[in-house]
């Protein structure tokens, strides 16, 4: 098992980013060091491998980068949760409140079946509404979400308690207070 501050210690924060008093945690570092990047997705394959998990989803952008490897390591297919508009084909689609206005994230009509166990993957939780909202996309097309997981989560923010408080399994390798 992986002490948190291993991967803690190797996220870059970056002070008035995109705006003026956000502390970005910048998870880019974890990606660009091949070991790094191996023990990352190893703590999420080691606690998935032996889930009852059908499919995994990942969030754009981030998202992508990690839940497509755990997917692949976790020999599933891997289904993506988009930005509104990107997604070709029929879609479900959800809107979400954000500080300043809202966002829609699309899933497929056809990326999941009834009954099937998501895992759902995103690199951060801030306010929780991304992950409730791809969590909505998922529970409409009648599949269930297993759990969700990111890499960090920032609980001053409440996201973290909402998905939970919406009945969603939530894990997170790291946190900032
Ligand atoms: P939430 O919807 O407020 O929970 O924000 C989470 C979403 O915004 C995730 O998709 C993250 O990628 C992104 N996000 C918000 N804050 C940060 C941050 O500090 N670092 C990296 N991503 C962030």
């Amino acid at each position: 098992l992986i002490d948190p501050r291993y991967i803690r210690d190797r996220i870059r924060t970056v002070p008035d980013w995109p705006q003026s008093g956000v502390q970005f945690r910048d998870i880019t570092p974890l990606l660009q060091d091949p070991k790094t990047f191996r023990v990352l997705v190893d703590c999420f394959v080691h606690r998935y491998m032996d889930h009852d998990i059908d499919v995994v989803a990942g969030v754009d952008a981030r998202g992508f980068i990690l839940g497509a490897v755990i997917a692949y390591e976790l020999n599933r297919g891997f289904v993506p949760v988009r930005k509104k508009g990107k997604l070709p084909f029929d879609t479900v689609a959800e809107e979400y409140e954000l500080e300043y206005g809202s966002a829609t994230v699309e899933l497929h009509a056809d990326a999941v079946k009834p009954g099937d166990r998501v895992l759902l993957i995103d690199d951060l939780v801030a306010t929780g509404g991304t992950m409730i909202a791809a969590a909505r996309l998922i529970q409409r097309l009648g599949a269930v979400v297993s759990e969700a997981a990111a890499i960090v989560d920032l609980p001053e923010l409440g996201g973290s308690t909402l998905v939970r408080e919406q009945g969603i399994p939530l894990f997170t390798l790291c946190h900032f207070a």
